[in-house]
Parts: C-alpha cells; structure tokens; sequence
C-alpha cells in the first residue's frame, strides 16, 4: 500500500486526470488477433471530421467506451476501433470558404488536395479530445474513409455488387439539390412545412390548380379521374398548354383525386414522387425544364436561364396578362429539402448509379440482431417498408470514392480495373487494357463520385478485414452503437452492403442512443446558443464528471437533456467518494489487509451481503446496456450503505485494536476494492487513481467484481439495526442534543438480539441493550395542554381556577373528561377540547422516551 501520508486532501481532476492520461499506453488497448479470449468486435461509428468532437458524439463514445472496458475487465478480446468519415460536400464547402474559391476555380486533384489537408488537421484536433475523455481506442485499428487503403476496399465493394447485379446504372430521376450540384438519396431529404400559393388557371378551356407553375413548360399530359363525369368528353383528346402551346394528351388514372380543385391536373416531369409514379404508368415523353443548376433550360423559350424562381413570377405575370389566371390560394404545404442546406429538392432525370433494395433481404438480417433498445427495430422496419425507389449512389462532386468504371469511346462497352489495381481514379488513369468488346483503346473515366454512405456502410467489413471473398474470420461484429437519427442511413445501409457482400447480418447487437438536447430542452443549435462544448465541459469539471453525466442522463436511446446540474452533482459524487476513500485507506494502513480475517460483527456481515447485491445488480445492468441503473446502484451504495451507514457504524470498532477491527477492515477492503472495478468502467481517471493506493497495479487490467456473499440474515438484522441507529440519531437531532452526546440507557425490542459487537452502543454513546422480550411500558400522565383559546373566553377570570381544578382530577378522568367539575362550590359545564393530558412511559419504574421501528420498539431513558 502507498503511505497515506501521501493522500492529498482535495481530489484534483485536472492533475489527476492528465497524470493518468500520460502514463496509460495504448498498446493496453490493441485488439489481440492470436488471442484465445472470446472476442467483442465493435463498429464504432466513424465521425465526420469537423474538427470538433461534439456533445452528442460524446455521449455516444462514453456509452461505447462504458462497455468496451467492462466487456475487456469480463475476459473479452475488444477492438474498439476509431475511423473517421472524410468524404462528402460539408468539406467541400468549408474549403471553398476557407479558400475563397469554388470547387471549378482549381484542378479536381487540387481541390481533393486542398480537402484532404483540411480533414487531416481536424482528425488530429479530435484525437486530442477523445484521448482527454479518456476512451480506450484501439489506434491500431484507426482508419481513414479518404486513404487510399480504405477506398480501395468501398471500390472492391462496389465492383463486387456490379458483378452481382446489385448495383446498375440507369436514367431515372432522382431527388437533386441544385445548389449542392449533386443527386441525393432519400434518406438525405429532409421535410419542412411551408406557405405557398395554390394557383387556378385556364388550361385550354379546363381548370387547373398548381403550386409550381414554372413547370408549365414541363407538362406531359392532364390526368382525370376515370368517373369523373365532367370529363368524359376530354377522353382520347388532347389539350394544348398555355403560353407554350404544346399538345399534350389527357390519361385517365384512379389516383386522380377528384375532389381536388377542378379534378384535373397537370402532369409535369417531374413535380413530385406522384409525377414520377404516371410518367412511367403511362409512357409519357420526357420534358427536362429544370438543369442541375436549378436554371430553366432551352426548352422555357423566353424563360431560358431564369432560375425556377424568377420564372415562376414571370409565369403568373404572363398567365395574369392574358387573362387565364383565375384565383390564388394559399397554401400549407410539406417541401423535402437537401439536407445539407435546405434548398427544396429537385427530381430531375439523369444517368445515375443505383443499388438494388432488397427489402424481404434487409428485413430478415435486421431481425436477426438483437436491437437495444428493441423498439428501435420497428423503427427500422417502417423505413424499409416506405422503400419504393433504389439507392440512388452517385454523386457529382469530387471530395468522394471515384467509381471505378470507364467507357470505351467505341464501342461505349463499360470497362473496369482488375482487383489488384485498386484504388484507381479513373479520371486520371486508363485501363490497362484495350476495351474487351472491340479492342477500342480511348476511354472516358467516370466522373461521378460514390455516395459517402458508401464508405461508411462497409465501416464493419473494414474492421473485421474484409478482402473481398465472403465472410471475414471475426465477421459479424459484436455491436454496432449509434444514434438514432441515422438508422434509415447508416444502419439501413450497413446491414444492406452486408447481406449483399457476405450473406450475412454485420452485428449481433445495435445499442441505439439518444440525441443530446440542449439546457432548455431544444436541440443545441449556434443561432439558439444553447451548444455545450465537450472541451468547456471537462475543462471545469473533469472528463470523469461528463463520462458520469452521459451514464446517469437518460435511460438507453431516450434523448438526454443537457443539464450543468447533473454535471455538478457528478463531481460532487467524486469529492464524496476520495473522502470515502481517504477514510478507508488510513484504516486499512493501520490495520493491513486480510482478506481471510474472519468477518464476526453483525455491521460487517450486513455489508457484505448489501455489497453483493450491489455488484449482482451492476453486472446484470452492464450486460444490459442499462449504464443509468448501473451507475445508480453504485453510487447509492458508496454513498448511502457505506458511507452514511456503514462507516458510521463501525467506526468506533475502527479505532480500537482488536479482533473486530480486522473484521471491519476486511469488509472496508472489499468494498473499496469492488468499488474501484465497477467504477473503472464509468469514471476510470477516478478508479485508477483510487486503485493505485493499494499498489497491486492498474484497475484497468483487473477482473471484474465477482463477489458474492450469501447471508439472508445479516442483511435482515443488519437492516434493522441501521434503521435503529438512524432513528435514534434523528431523536437526538430533534431534542437538540449533538450527535455524540451521551444518551444513557437504550433498550431495543426486536424478534432477535443483534450481535452488533457493540456497535450501536459506540455509534450513539449509549448503554444499548438488545432484548427479545416484550417491552412492559406503563403509560402515565406527566402533564396537561390547556387550550387556552377555549378555556379563555369561557372562563374569563375564573380561568386560573379552573386549571387547578382540572389539574386536581384523577389521571383517568383526564384521559375521558367528566361533563361537569367542581369549581368554588359550583358544577360548571367542561367545554368541548379545554385540554388534552401529556403522557410518558415508565419502563421499570424509570421514565423513557419511546421510538418505534416498524414492529420494533426502542426505549431512550431519560434523565
Ligand atoms: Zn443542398
Ligand atoms: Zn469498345
């Protein structure tokens, strides 16, 4: 044991933690791949390198981090690897800003420079912070989404579900942000309601009502309910569109809703999903009105160029010019936007690449990992169900995995690089080939990028070691924990790359957590400045303290609301518990540690069942995912059973030599030892600190707690005795006594006597006896409360008579009144309420005080 002299009397964070922080190794962390431990393989979620680590990824690692140790103290072989998700448009557009250019001032190669440098510098500033909060990464298996190690794998899978048939190239429209100049999936349209104008016009003699007139020029045909009467005679015909005057035909469909405006609408390619729906329904031609930078295009005739905007305005000024523009309404309307920067999508139709959805597929391996907590699965569920366009993959930006694929200028056969040559960008290569179909040797490279969901989504391959041929030998993984605001991405994605690549799901578990609200219950936002910083956080009151807050916050997958008084509750547990620790660590100094000493005071017994308990709780609560309870259990033992309770107890037996002092310092022992490990986990600055006194090593290296003490009856009396104790201190805090004063004789009647080893005695310097009898108590009269208020007004002057007359009657009178009493001669009425008797007991012959505790009844002599 290290000398207690050594102890500082304040528990320092700041010292404490970078102390530790300096002197952990990182090899202690690497995933053993000889190893003959079961093995926990964890698909950490890769970040996106902003440059900072926020609340909400802080929460996510803690939970990460809370079982990776514990699974590592439970004999497992974890990899806890860290990756990083480089690729994608938020980084293009902080380097157009940091630069003042935009992506075509400069080379693609130039920009791809200038992006990757970028994410670099911030891979290396959030590093920092995740090595600060304390979480045991393994950096041997870090990997970076934009080295070509890694794209060289999101390639490999990409040519691999080409072969398969599961990813094709196809015209198709698909959801577009034009300001981001690329296509979108799904997923990555986000949902705002907003106020438009609903307007009515003439269209060749029938009413229509639309919300985007500058698609006049788009439009295709006119759709009619089938029994809509007032139609019947536009069956077959065609109807010409104003300002433009092209013909288009009029199809009867049954999703035409005929209670809608007139009952006819325009079909424009394309508007909506709907659009896209009777475009292929019906065969209808293709009319592309919008370009991919939202600008009106050589079809618009005098619109050309304008943005969609601006025509829309010169539409309806135009439509109100020639006299066709009948009514506007307004209009509450639901707009999918990007989900970068809320431009309202576009759907436009262009040559994309596309992954096939296979839903029964997708469904079955979602079924088959267990989902923490397991609503979460139907979430899951109803986003594959709503699934009715494939993947969209395809990007036109730069910062992303090139798609490995040329095009023969010949013959235009699609030609792709051999296995070996990955990575490949074909934009700056060529084959090494001549085209296979024709011998053509002049290619053109793709240009289109992959999605950045397509790296991510193989995250589980890459760390498993994927090469390209089935299964991995550590495929699937353990765990796979993350947020839950990208199931329909993120998870989605990964269990479909997955099953397409292996056969099979990619985890046994998904733990899914909850976002991080701000103070006031909003999601943390720059313009409402109710961001909290991880680095502000642990600068004022320790990693330990914010690792604590993410534990206690909310239960597994609720949002947790951010609240600087958990934070401060959590230190304060820590400044509790180094006093705690403190208190034992002189004690065990003094005494050494045996831990066979035989364990003989009723106090100690109870502790040790109490302990049990706990660490049986905690262990089941850890393989649950359950940090909140787990923690909780923790700290109401330190702080109430062993600190409030216990210590309390023996202390006096502490600071005597003997027999039972080796009791209670084995059981001191115990529960600081236990204590140090189920902390470990959770605040492992604090556990290793504390661990370090005993001078057996690191706290990170030991075993779980496995300790269990059976002992029914320790835990009953030892129940008892504390509440007596407590009850008994409380007495002495109600008669203003000091918590040490001497209290004299204090007989306890329980169904059994407690061999306290005259604990209680000590603890409430008192002369205790435990008896099984039955207390003999007689009830006397010590007293009279006048109730001055009726005796008062009734008696007026006679009122002191009165008094003594009362104080005259026999004791069993005063308990049941008589009607009338004897007052100078004369009966006179006792009124209703004039006084109640005080009663005490006498407990053989001596007045006592009484307290009951349930069943039992504790007697105080007084003096
Ligand atoms: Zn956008
Ligand atoms: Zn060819």
């Amino acid at each position: 044991m290290v000398s207690s002299d050594q102890l500082p009397k304040n528990y320092d964070f700041a010292v404490v933690e970078e102390r530790w922080r300096k002197s952990w190794r990182d090899e202690d962390h690497y995933f053993d791949t000889n190893s003959k431990k079961p093995q926990f393989v964890i698909d950490t979620p890769p970040p996106y390198p902003t440059g900072n680590f926020h609340i909400g990824n802080a929460l996510n690692w803690c939970y990460i981090d809370f079982f990776a140790r514990y699974k590592r103290m439970k004999g497992y072989n974890v990899m806890f690897p860290q990756g990083w998700d480089c690729h994608g448009l938020p980084t293009e557009v902080k380097v157009e800003e940091l630069n003042h250019i935009t992506k075509n001032d400069v080379s693609r190669e130039e920009f791809r420079r200038m992006c990757r440098e970028l994410t670099e510098k911030n891979i290396e500033q959030m590093r920092l912070t995740l090595r600060r909060m304390a979480f045991s990464t393994d950096w041997s298996n870090e990997y970076i989404t934009m080295t070509p190690k890694y794209y060289s794998k999101t390639q490999l899978s990409f040519l691999r579900m080409l072969e398969s048939g599961y990813i094709y190239q196809d015209e198709h429209p698909v959801n577009y942000c034009t300001r981001c100049e690329t296509a979108i999936a799904f997923a990555e349209v986000s949902y705002e309601d907003r106020e438009t104008q609903l307007n009515f016009f003439d269209f060749d003699g029938v009413e229509i009502a639309t919300t985007r007139p500058e698609l006049l020029v788009a439009c295709v045909a006119v759709a009619v309910h089938p029994a809509d009467d007032r139609y019947h005679a536009l069956n077959g015909k065609s109807l010409t569109v104003p300002l433009f005057g092209h013909a288009v035909p009029v199809v009867q469909d049954e999703a035409v809703d005929p209670k809608f405006g007139s009952g006819a609408v325009m079909i424009c390619t394309f508007g909506d999903k709907q659009d896209v729906h009777w475009w292929k329904q019906h065969n209808l031609p293709l009319r592309k009105a919008i370009d991919r930078k939202g600008l009106m295009t050589a079809i618009s005739g005098k619109y050309t160029g304008l943005s969609t905007t601006e025509c829309r305005k010169a539409i309806l000024a135009d439509m109100k010019a020639a006299g066709i523009l009948k009514k506007q309404e307004k209009l509450e309307q639901r707009v999918g936007t990007c989900w970068r920067c809320k431009t309202p999508i576009e759907i436009l139709s262009g040559r994309q690449w596309f992954i096939r959805i296979k839903q029964q597929e997708i469904r079955d391996a979602a079924h088959q990992i267990k989902w923490y907590p397991e609503h979460m699965l139907l979430r899951m569920e109803n986003w594959i169900d709503q699934m009715e366009w494939d993947w969209c993959i395809s990007r036109q930006r730069i910062f992303a995995t090139p798609i490995p694929v040329w095009f023969c200028k010949k013959c235009g056969d699609m030609v792709v690089p051999d296995e070996k040559d990955l990575p490949c960008d074909p934009t700056l290569t060529k084959p090494k080939h001549p085209c296979p179909k024709c011998g053509g040797n002049e290619f053109t490279g793709e240009e289109d990028v992959l999605d950045t969901w397509m790296d991510s989504s193989i995250s589980v391959l890459n760390v498993t070691g994927w090469d390209g041929t089935g299964k991995p030998k550590i495929f699937p993984a353990q765990i796979r924990p993350q947020g839950h605001d990208i199931i329909r991405t993120w998870a989605f994605y990964s269990i479909l790359r997955s099953v397409a690549l292996t056969g099979s799901k990619p985890w046994d578990h998904i733990l899914v957590n909850g976002m991080v609200l701000g103070e006031d219950g909003f999601k943390m936002s720059k313009s409402r400045g109710n961001v909290i910083v991880p680095e502000e956080l642990v600068g004022r009151y320790g990693a330990d303290a914010l690792r604590q807050w993410a534990a206690t916050g909310a239960a597994l997958g609720s949002d947790i609301m951010f609240s600087w008084n958990d934070v401060i509750a959590a230190s304060r547990f820590q400044t509790k518990m180094w006093n705690i620790a403190k208190f034992a660590l002189i004690q065990l100094e003094k005494e050494g540690i045996d831990e066979n000493a035989p364990v003989t005071a009723l106090a100690d017994r109870w502790l040790l069942a109490r302990l049990s308990d706990t660490v049986g709780t905690v262990s089941a609560r850890m393989e649950n995912y359950e940090f909140d309870e787990a923690l909780k259990a923790i700290r109401e033992f330190a702080w109430d059973v062993l600190a409030d309770n216990y210590i309390e107890l023996a202390k006096g037996r502490l600071y005597t030599e003997g027999a039972s002092r080796k009791s209670a310092c084995r059981v001191l022992y115990a529960a600081y030892d236990a204590l140090c490990r189920m902390l470990a986990p959770f605040i492992p600055y604090f556990a290793e600190e504390c661990y370090s006194y005993l001078n057996k090593g690191s706290v990170h290296k030991q075993p779980w707690v496995a300790f269990t003490f059976d002992d029914p009856v320790a835990r009953a009396e030892g129940d008892l005795l504390v509440k007596v104790v407590a009850e008994v201190r409380k007495y002495k805090h109600d008669n203003g006594l000091a918590l040490n004063a001497p209290l004299g004789k204090v007989t306890v009647y329980a169904p059994h006597t407690a061999n306290d080893d005259g604990d209680t005695a000590r603890t409430l310097n008192a002369d205790v006896h435990w008896r099984t009898d039955k207390a003999h108590l007689d009830k006397v009269v010590s007293g009279i409360d006048f109730n001055r208020a009726v005796v008062g007004p009734t008696f007026r002057k006679d009122a002191g008579a009165f008094m003594e007359a009362v104080k005259a009657l026999p004791a069993e009178e005063l308990a049941h009144p008589p009607k009338t009493i004897k007052m100078n001669g004369k009966d006179l009425t006792v009124p209703e309420n004039a006084f109640t008797p005080k009663y005490s007991y006498v407990e053989e012959g001596a007045k006592v005080d009484v307290i009951t505790v349930g069943d039992v009844i504790v007697t105080i002599a007084t003096k």
